[in-house]
């Protein structure tokens, strides 16, 4: 079967976009086709794979209208029912005092301040709460007790992704913990720990709301990295970097650290 005969099948209203398994490559869930103002863009994103290209669908302009009209009411109201739910606090999840001895070693061992996390005094984890339009949506907590799995614990699964900070260059690292440090050593950058092992339109949707996109996943990760750049970048359009890490950024290594200040200086320069 050819990749148009593939798209076809689909049956792509206007406006309607696919991600799914490469009908060329079998590359799994690489493959994009987005139906939109009556051309069809497709695209994988598995490297060395060629399949990718614009055609046109045989829409009339009036068509078109119509059914982008009919979208955006149908979007509308998945919206409203989409609203993100605030997370219930459990009893056990609390403000941290100086007797969670577990709690304070682990706040002094990475140097981060005290003031945004809770403490989750049944399972012994460091609790870092997420936030969406001002309320707590989700939190991820940090095993520091004799239960050690999972290492982090989603509480509600709510959150798309984690972000800390205001600035216009986004960071991408491997956990809350990493893109907490980054913002503490780089005031000026927004990181973003993405929650899961891929990139969903979520993440592309608030990736898009920055200039710049640094990547710095830990070592042992550079196949990640490499794919998200290639990603995002086709994606949103953002230029993005990737960045290979001598050791995690919680480690704070000063070769690291002086790398990713210059990358975020070259790109301030730029804009
Ligand atoms: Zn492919």
């Amino acid at each position: 079967m050819s990749v148009r005969d593939f798209i076809n099948d689909l049956d792509l209203k206007e406006g309607d976009r696919y991600r799914g398994d490469c009908p060329e490559c079998r590359g799994k869930n690489t493959f994009t086709a987005t139906n939109i103002l009556g051309e069809m863009r497709y695209n994988c994103f598995k490297l060395g794979c060629t399949v990718g290209g614009i055609y046109d669908t045989d829409m009339t302009a009036a068509e078109i209208y119509h059914r982008m009209k009919e979208q955006q009411i149908a979007r509308a109201y998945t919206n409203i029912k989409k609203e993100k739910e605030t997370m219930e606090i459990p009893e056990y999840v609390v403000i941290p005092k100086a007797n969670h001895t577990k709690h304070q070693r682990f706040i002094r061992r990475w140097g981060i301040a005290l003031g945004d996390t809770m403490y989750d005094v049944k399972d012994e984890r460091v609790v870092f709460p997420i936030k969406h339009k001002g309320r707590i949506i989700d939190a991820v907590g940090r095993a520091v007790g004799k239960k050690h799995s999972p290492k982090w614990y989603r509480y509600t699964g709510e959150a798309d992704y984690y972000t800390v900070g205001n600035g216009k260059i986004l960071l991408i690292v491997e956990d809350v913990l990493s893109a907490i440090i980054a913002t503490q050593e780089l005031p000026y950058i927004t990181a973003m720990a993405i929650l899961g092992t891929s990139l969903s339109p979520k993440h592309m949707e608030k990736i898009q709301e920055y200039n710049r996109v640094i990547i710095a996943l830990d070592p042992d990760a550079i196949g990640k990295t490499v794919e998200y750049r290639r990603e995002i970048e086709l994606w949103t359009g953002n230029k993005t970097t990737a960045m290979n890490l001598l050791d995690d950024i919680k480690y704070k290594m000063d070769e690291d650290l002086n790398k990713l200040k210059e990358l975020c200086n070259e790109v301030s320069s730029n804009h």
